[in-house]
């Protein structure tokens, strides 16, 4: 398999397709309160996405039958969105892809619903600065084992595991592209960063043991332990050799008071 390396044009297509699902990501956020049934963002979401001209990428995607992947505390990721709802203590990782004008853009963020445990919120910020550690260790010229090296070091350091049977992935024209992104890794090993490269780096986290099993619902994977589980997860380029987030969470962010 081969890496599509992107153009400046590429990148400002997936960048646009980037600025409305961070306004997605914002909508969603207002709807994370107990009491709220997953179903029911995820619905909105679909027709948000819509209402800009664009579709969303996973709906359909592998036979997945929604727009939003949303994964309720043990669940790490692809939680088919349903009639469950959210409730205080709960955290939330809520996934969602664009495909706009003929790119996609993929990103997702784990809310606390209320208030949450110290130790999970711990887990929560852990794996979001685990992220940016990532995208940090990310430099043109350098290797894609860095990434995976600086997310596993940060999370370990803090007693919580990386999920190895899942990964990050290039993104662009196709929703998974090469090459593969893994969470963990070694300094200097794997394929070389460089221009035109664009991935959507995803650190899934576990609280407890690093295991996971399919859930009932065939498409969910949880933590075997059941602990709870995070994910974070931007699309990031690299080009004229510096390093740019396409997406954001500024929308989020704002609706969350952070
Ligand atoms: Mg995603
Ligand atoms: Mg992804």
């Amino acid at each position: 398999m081969n890496i599509y390396y992107k153009t400046q044009q590429d990148i400002d297509g997936i960048k646009a397709s980037a600025d409305i699902l961070g306004r997605v990501h914002g909508e969603i956020t207002k709807m994370v309160k107990p009491g709220v049934a997953t179903q029911d963002i995820d619905k909105m979401a679909e027709e948000f996405i819509k209402d800009h001209k664009a579709q969303p990428s996973f709906l359909n995607y592998n036979e997945f039958p929604a727009s939003l992947c949303i994964s309720v505390n043990s669940m790490v990721v692809h939680g088919v969105p349903s009639k469950y709802e959210l409730k205080e203590g709960d955290i939330v990782s809520i996934d969602c892809g664009v495909f706009f004008n003929g790119y996609h853009s993929d990103s997702a963020y784990t809310h606390p619903v209320g208030e949450i445990d110290p130790k999970t919120m711990k887990l929560l910020k852990a794996t979001k600065e685990s992220l940016y550690e990532g995208i940090a260790a990310m430099k043109m010229g350098g290797r894609l084992g860095d990434v995976g090296f600086a997310i596993q070091k940060h999370v370990e350091a803090q007693g919580f595991s990386v999920v190895r049977e899942l990964v990050g992935h290039g993104v662009g024209k196709d929703l998974h592209e090469d090459p593969v992104v893994q969470n963990y890794g070694k300094r200097g090993d794997g394929k070389k960063l460089l221009n035109g490269l664009v991935i959507a780096i995803e650190p899934m986290i576990n609280m407890g043991k690093k295991d996971v099993v399919k859930s009932e619902d065939k498409h969910g994977i949880r933590a075997a332990d059941g602990k709870p589980s995070a994910h974070f997860e931007h699309t990031v380029g690299i080009l004229n050799g510096k390093v740019e987030i396409l997406t954001t969470f500024k929308y989020i962010e704002a609706v969350r008071n952070l």
